[in-house]
């Protein structure tokens, strides 16, 4: 069977809290070999520790995502030093910078001056990324530029920095046109596939293909919200992840990504790169394999 890294995802979010054992399991039957899990705020760090703590598939990361810089706490930087400290395994995310958002400038520098290869958001905002990571790179260690989406042109300048183009479900958002001529401007040994689960569901003309995520019944108010929101699938596949429709709690949540969907990820940037599957699993299981194996990490090469 085929290896896949998730290169990026949000394991410990408390939207499939109550389900994620069972989705790493369906995730792990499928073939997906490790999750590096990004925590996004002071308040999801102890989560992601426990996860990495309870599974050896899961290669934690603490960062503050920019969405969440404005919450933090006066101490955060001692907290997520000790973090660092305490789980030597783990890596920096997500940091990074969306102009989507408040908070439109991290504290970037304090957060990459941990060695660890670090998971970066840009949206809309690879223009302002390109001088930051200039003033403070090259990283030998490694960036993730996770879920990338900026232009072709300005690969090349990231990838001397030592950046990982990480690619996802959001890829489908671009032109096919754009989305092909950009990945084939990235390296060989920098392409890393991810899910970035919970959010990013791949869009797919065949919705059998895809894996959902059972609605969890312990929250009734986002049941009720989704009710609204979620049309029923017609003859969704029979398989561990969908749902039983006689449960009216275990309807599939068709908002919610699932990890084990990386396979759909898989499938589409192969056929924009015109490779086969095998060969782009290989490649960015090698790439994300390398990348994580620094000292101290559960992934030693
Ligand atoms: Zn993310």
């Amino acid at each position: 069977m085929m290896k896949l890294f998730d290169s990026h995802c949000h394991l410990q979010d408390q939207r499939i809290s109550n389900v994620v054992p069972k989705l790493i399991t369906t995730a792990l039957d499928n073939g997906i070999v490790y999750f590096a899990v990004n925590g996004t705020s002071e308040k999801d760090w102890p989560k992601v520790k426990e996860m990495s703590d309870s599974y050896p598939c899961i290669l934690p990361s603490f960062g503050i995502h920019p969405l969440w810089v404005t919450k933090r706490t006066p101490s955060w930087f001692s907290t997520l030093k000790n973090y660092f400290k305490a789980n030597p395994c783990a890596a920096v995310g997500e940091i990074g910078l969306d102009k989507g958002t408040r908070g439109k400038k991290v504290d970037f520098a304090d957060q990459i001056e941990v060695f660890q290869p670090v998971s970066v958001h840009c949206v809309r905002a690879f223009g302002d990324l390109l001088p930051v990571m200039k003033s403070l790179g090259p990283f030998p260690a490694g960036v993730i530029l996770h879920s990338y989406l900026g232009s072709a042109e300005m690969v090349p300048e990231f990838a001397k920095l030592g950046a990982y183009f990480s690619f996802s479900g959001y890829l489908m958002s671009l032109k096919e046109s754009k989305a092909k001529k950009m990945l084939k401007s990235v390296p060989a040994d920098r392409i890393l596939l991810e899910t970035d689960a919970p959010d990013g569901l791949p869009k797919s003309d065949n919705l059998e293909s895809l894996f959902y995520i059972e609605k969890d019944s312990s929250h009734p108010e986002d049941h009720n919200a989704q009710v609204q929101n979620a049309a029923p699938v017609e003859g969704s596949s029979s398989d561990s992840t969908c749902c039983d429709a006689k449960n009216s709690s275990a309807v599939p949540n068709e908002t919610l990504n699932h990890p084990a969907n990386i396979k759909t990820v898989l499938a589409y940037v192969a056929s924009l790169l015109d490779v086969n599957q095998e060969e782009l699993a290989d490649i960015t299981y090698e790439n994300a394999s390398r990348l994580f194996s620094y000292e101290g990490s559960k992934l030693i090469l």
